[in-house]
């Protein structure tokens, strides 16, 4: 509690209310206090903050430093997996020239430039988990203004942002993927390798899979980021065709073509 003097500094009083508003847990106004303050009535201003500051000096709380936000964009990717940013934000708190008085000795302090605030520039690595989406908000505990009269640091909260990914498509906890399939894959089935958050797992499409078939690999997807469940990759094969025009394809496509019993449109009526 260095810095608490016993005398009432009007001056002090503005910077209290300064760092009240915004902070967290409590508020600063005057009826409230005044509720507080013995024998009745509102009191004066300066018995609101006597009070008030023995009651911080008593019990040890101070002022809390101010909450700050960080805006952040990450990749899908990153978001899914989870990830580390290094960021620099400009921390707010007490100037340590006039203990956040705006002046010293009668004089304008010249580190503040009298305003009893000084930013600095703080280097941080931020852990953001897995499973964060466009709108989260990750708190960072202490890491917001510092605290005046041994009052605790706010918080840190870095407002996240999910850029998209050009392949994979999120909706909620799933994601969806295209893959592409050869005519035979399809026809025969096959085991083939697809990509995912989690590295690279094996699939196997069943025989006749036709294009826009889905197929799920559980547990593939996003993570809660409180239950840590995650949801599902959602693979919807697409038959490629071959665009190759030589002779032995189109006998190829001929034999295929005489495959198909019946018109495949035959149940395409309104
Ligand atoms: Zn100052």
């Amino acid at each position: 509690m260095e810095g608490l003097q016993p005398g009432f500094d009007p001056e002090r009083a503005r910077q209290f209310k300064h760092w009240t508003a915004g902070g967290r847990g409590f508020s600063f106004s005057p009826g409230a206090a005044g509720a507080r303050t013995r024998g009745g009535g509102a009191g004066s201003f300066s018995d609101i903050l006597n009070e008030m500051f023995g009651g911080f000096g008593a019990r040890g709380h101070g002022v809390p430093g101010a909450d700050l936000e960080y805006p952040l964009r990450i990749g899908l990717l990153d978001a899914i997996r989870g990830t580390e940013a290094a960021i620099t934000i400009a921390q707010p708190g007490p100037c340590p020239v006039c203990s956040g008085a705006g002046h010293a000795g009668g004089r304008r302090c010249a580190r503040c430039e009298g305003s009893g605030t000084v930013e600095e520039r703080v280097r941080l690595t931020v852990k953001i988990p897995p499973g964060v989406d466009t709108g989260s908000r990750v708190r960072v505990a202490g890491k917001g203004g510092r605290g005046e009269f041994g009052g605790p640091p706010g918080d840190l909260y870095i407002a996240v942002t999910v850029s998209p990914h050009p392949l994979l498509e999120r909706r909620g906890r799933d994601l969806y993927l295209d893959v592409p399939i050869t005519v035979g894959e399809a026809v025969r089935g096959a085991t083939i390798t697809v990509p995912t958050p989690d590295g690279k797992v094996q699939l196997k499409i069943p025989a006749g899979s036709q294009s826009g078939n889905r197929l799920r690999l559980r547990g593939r997807g996003v993570a809660d980021p409180k239950t840590r469940a995650r949801g599902d990759l959602f693979v919807r094969l697409l038959v490629q065709v071959p665009t190759d025009g030589a002779e032995r394809v189109r006998e190829a496509v001929d034999a295929l073509e005489r495959a198909y019993r019946g018109d495949p449109r035959r149940n395409l009526r309104f």
